[in-house]
């Protein structure tokens, strides 16, 4: 009781990879000598190889947000018409970047849990054939629900518009073939799935997707896909990049090759299964129950409650960190995460976390009751059909 450990169990920043961390330690290194230039090209076919393409990926110091306008701003041009899917805050956040660039959008929006389906995207492709792009999260981190990004692609590849994929926490949590599917332009994030700090962000850009950087007439300076391919191709970027994350990033790839990205994937959606399974057997509801993500779990707050209050006792009780609602969502919900370094032992404490913070708000809880569905799915999926837990 009167140690607490921090950990950080939210959806981004999520929990550290220890050998990134120590990588970050020899971080004395200019970013124009071989020695750099070894880490970067390693670092770029790394991302190439676990993402599964031989399409050119780009890195950028910023956050994920920077190569989300990237793409925005370096392949599109001002009044063109494009598509965008919303389902949460960060559906939200392609509406207000198009906006900022004078695209015209017509936008899907679907209501904050439920997802936009293949279907409407199909249907707004056939009433605007001038669209030139079509934006989507393959999760929704803000809602906890998954996009058929898969189904999607098939629409849009048909057509002249590019696919835009912020696939920031949808990579490492769900399958996401680019080449295979048609996905022309994949967003990532450093301190997702990655398991390192905040402060990178990565592109795969296809063929088409580069065909409409020629063209494109929006204006752009420190976000610039043609410099930073020319760069890249010499093992540099075209500023001083952050250094430190770099050598994180090249230490956290070899371990997520080490592991296998399908292994990867296949451990957040272990996770959320059990996640769902362990909350739902509190008695609580939850938020995005027909499509939800392998990333994140957005759990409702029991009637009358504010979600804050669960939030703040695993805080305050267990060092553990995790995520409120963003924007409408505040105090209505909170957000288990299981993307990247996480395993079952985090989400046993949690869900344990959980159940203390219920009873000890007056909430009827048979302890271990959630626990246990995490357990059985543990056990399901680890020992087989020699399980014999009650
Ligand atoms: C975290 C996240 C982002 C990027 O946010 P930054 O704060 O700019 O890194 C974008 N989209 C989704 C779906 C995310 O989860």
């Amino acid at each position: 009781m009167h140690i607490r450990k921090q950990r950080l169990l939210t959806p981004g920043p999520t929990p550290l990879y220890p050998g990134a961390l120590q990588a970050m330690m020899a971080s004395d290194i200019h970013h124009r000598t071989e020695d750099f230039r070894n880490v970067y090209r390693a670092v770029l076919a790394g991302l190439k190889q676990v993402l599964g393409t031989s399409h050119d990926v780009l890195v950028f110091s910023s956050s994920g947000t920077g190569a989300m306008e990237a793409a925005v701003s370096n392949l599109f041009s001002k009044g063109d018409k494009v598509i965008v899917c919303s389902a949460g805050k960060f559906g939200e956040r392609w509406v207000e970047i198009a906006a900022a660039f004078g695209l015209e959008a017509t936008l899907l929006k679907a209501e904050y849990g439920l997802p936009v389906t293949a279907d409407r995207v199909e249907a707004a492709l056939k009433a605007e054939p001038a669209a030139r792009g079509v934006f989507v999260q393959a999760s929704e981190t803000s809602t906890g629900v998954a996009h058929d990004v898969e189904a999607m692609a098939r629409a849009v590849s048909r057509t002249e518009a590019i696919f835009v994929v912020d696939a920031i926490t949808g990579i490492g949590t769900q399958p996401l073939d680019i080449e295979g599917w048609g996905l022309d332009v994949l967003v990532g994030g450093s301190q997702k799935a990655f398991m390192i700090p905040p402060g990178l962000a990565f592109m795969a850009l296809s063929p088409k997707a580069w065909k409409f950087a020629e063209t494109a007439s929006l204006p752009h300076y420190y976000f610039d896909l043609r410099k930073e391919k020319k760069n890249a191709d010499k093992g540099e970027s075209a500023w001083t990049p952050s250094t430190s994350l770099l050598l994180a990033l090249n230490a956290t790839l070899d371990y997520i090759r080490k592991v296998g990205m399908d292994r990867l994937v296949e451990n957040a959606q272990l996770l959320a299964r059990a996640a769902r399974a362990g909350v739902t057997a509190l008695g609580l509801e939850l938020f995005a129950p027909t499509s939800p993500a392998a990333s994140v779990t957005a759990v409702k707050a029991p009637e009358g409650w504010d979600s804050g209050v669960i939030i703040k006792e695993l805080r305050n009780r267990f060092g553990c960190i995790i995520a409120n609602g963003q924007g409408s969502m505040k105090g209505k919900i909170f957000r288990i995460a299981h993307l990247g370094y996480f395993d079952f032992a985090d989400l046993f404490a949690v869900v344990a976390g959980v159940e203390i913070a219920l009873a000890a708000n007056g909430f009827p809880v048979t302890f271990g009751q959630g626990v246990a569905a995490v357990e059985k799915i543990y056990a399901q999926a680890a020992l087989g059909q020699k399980a014999g837990g009650a």
